[in-house]
């Protein structure tokens, strides 16, 4: 590949960056939960169980941090989510380019090999 074409390469992800929205890190997920009342009857019959929540954990420094989520904020959350995935894919691709750019790389233009 000539210079020219690893910059166009290059700005082509950039320009995917752009159209990426909001991002997060973690995993939403649902679950159903017993409660607190031992008298309940969520504690016997599995389908009497409180729920489904949307549980969204992520991780902070090596500590993992759990919400509960609405229905708009856990479909939101999973959007971010994927968004997140797609980012880090060209993130990886640019690292890849550039490291290519970087041991094919001529100092100047005239000094290039017909
Ligand atoms: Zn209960």
């Amino acid at each position: 590949m000539k210079n020219d074409e690893y910059q166009k390469k290059y700005s082509l992800l950039k320009k995917e960056i752009e159209k990426i929205g909001f991002i997060s890190t973690g995993s939403v997920f649902s679950v159903s939960k017993t409660c607190g009342n031992p008298n309940c009857r969520c504690h016997k019959d599995e389908s009497a169980r409180h729920g489904p929540y949307n549980i969204w954990t992520r991780k902070v420094r090596a500590k993992t941090i759990t919400r509960t989520l609405t229905d708009e904020q856990a479909i939101f959350c999973r959007e971010c989510i994927q968004n997140m995935r797609k980012l880090e894919g060209i993130l990886t691709e640019m690292r890849n380019i550039s490291v290519q750019f970087v041991e094919n790389y001529q100092n100047t233009p005239t000094a290039k090999k017909k």
